[in-house]
């Protein structure tokens, strides 16, 4: 067996990692951690250290880790049929039987699902599929794809532009000219103090009907959005925004993607984030909870209205040319499978609904009178805790992501795992939904005294 000093070295020498400060790594100055397995909310490193899980991976474990109804799925379905593909209309019993099992669950109005691998390329799917419904109806100018700053969409070219992180951007020479941005939703930060949370919402509204009337609605294809902010802070959106910005939608013609890698399949407390806030999407992109991360799987679930269009491009051109080597993968296919099943059979849907209200109030209770926290918002099993220099004055942290980062590196040490989220100084949870009342108060817990340690 290799020693742990082995497999650091290993790893420093031949890894490039995802999301990671590369020079630091290489450095050996960087925190390097090998996971071994993990039980319910909770994992464990090759040290034989144990951590509640409050993230989830990157929020995609939510059936939590050791479910054997999936491996066992998995394992089968790999004996059987590792892999066919799914172009010209090939199939598996695995990936009929997902499809059908995310319609059913899907908002009534929608019609098909295409399967890819991740969020990004699913989002990915959405702008092509978006393109080539225009390109049909006669549109070719009405391309463009609109974005909120601090929206997460993904980190491929156009899925990179989409998301609207400077980090995600800078020195990567995007976003692409097709991409405009609008307004975060975003309360907290809102321009004027004064703003009541109506107001907030229609100036965003304002502020989107002054980008489409710059642009002109004749060139602005579709909206993106995540029904609560994720990566960009964990944020709900203000009363009334998603009624308010489909109505401005719909009245130049703009499709609504509603991107719930994060909050499809029941984090929020229902279904889908499109029925907890009324929305009507064209495209809803689902990815992590599809499969709890058990296998890579992603997806593009296409309205009714939005279908009827793309058969007809069919008809004139032959066959859509899109498509991956791995879409509709039987594995991840299976294990879609037996994680829509687990979800139900546990009640995680509801389970996120309760507990994820206990976490945010518990949360609130013990901390939200701190100095340094600005804010505790939260919404199904989404919490945050936003740190401030000074909660009156609404004045943040400068510089700005030390005192985050710092915090979160004490609840590590205490054995807890959550997320400095960047731009900002934001404590993320995003725990399994199956997390129950005793774990919520350990996150509690161990938030608090991270918090008093770091600022005092
Ligand atoms: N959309 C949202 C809302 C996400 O949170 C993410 C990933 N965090 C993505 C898309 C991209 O998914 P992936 O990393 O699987 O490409």
């Amino acid at each position: 067996m290799l020693t742990n000093d082995q497999l650091a070295a290993w790893d420093r020498d031949n890894f490039c990692h995802p999301s990671t400060h590369l020079g630091q790594f290489a450095r050996g100055e960087a925190p390097q951690r090998i996971i071994t397995g993990g039980k319910g909310v909770f994992i464990e490193d090759r040290d034989g250290n144990r951590f509640l899980d409050a993230f989830a991976g990157l929020y995609c474990v939510n059936v939590g880790y050791g479910r054997t109804e999936i491996s066992d799925a998995i394992a089968e379905q790999a004996r059987e049929l590792a892999y066919y593909h799914a172009y010209a209309g090939h199939g598996s019993e695995a990936s009929i039987t997902l499809a059908k099992m995310v319609l059913d669950r899907a908002p009534d109005h929608m019609s098909k699902v295409y399967f890819g691998l991740s969020g990004s390329d699913a989002n990915e799917t959405n702008i092509k599929l978006i393109w080539y419904y225009n390109n049909i109806l006669g549109r070719p100018a009405k391309k463009k794809i609109i974005s909120r700053w601090r929206g997460y969409h993904g980190s491929g070219l156009m899925t990179g532009s989409l998301t609207g992180l400077e980090l995600f951007h800078k020195k990567f020479d995007l976003p692409l000219s097709q991409v405009i941005h609008t307004e975060a939703p975003y309360y907290f930060r809102r321009p004027d103090p004064a703003m009541s949370e109506a107001a907030f919402t229609a100036h965003c509204v304002a502020e989107l009907e002054a980008l489409i009337a710059r642009e002109g609605a004749d060139t602005i294809a579709a909206f993106i959005g995540e029904p609560v902010l994720g990566t960009g802070g964990l944020v709900p959106p203000p009363e009334g925004y998603w009624p308010a910005i489909q109505a401005v939608l719909k009245q130049h013609d703009i499709l609504l993607i509603a991107d719930e890698v994060v909050t499809g399949f029941g984090r929020l407390g229902t279904m889908f984030g499109s029925d907890h806030y009324g929305m009507t999407p064209d495209f809803i992109t689902i990815a992590k909870g599809l499969t709890s991360a058990y296998a890579p799987l992603s997806g593009s679930i296409i309205s009714d209205r939005v279908w009827q269009v793309l058969e007809q491009g069919t008809d004139e051109n032959g066959v859509m040319g899109h498509g991956w080597t791995y879409s509709a993968h039987p594995i991840g296919a299976a294990a879609g499978v037996a994680n829509l099943r687990l979800i139900d059979t546990l009640g995680l849907v509801d389970n996120a609904g309760h507990v994820g209200a206990l976490l945010t109030e518990r949360m609130r209770a013990a901390i939200g009178d701190h100095p340094n926290v600005g804010e505790v918002r939260g919404e199904g099993m989404l919490c945050a805790v936003e740190l401030v220099e000074d909660r009156a004055a609404r004045r943040f942290l400068d510089p700005v992501g030390q005192m985050s980062g710092k915090v979160v590196a004490a609840m590590h040490r205490n054995g807890v795992i959550a997320r400095a989220m960047p731009q900002g100084d934001i404590i993320g949870f995003a725990p399994p939904l199956c997390l129950d009342a005793d774990e919520a108060d350990q996150i509690v817990a161990v938030t608090a005294r991270a918090i008093t340690e770091t600022f005092g």
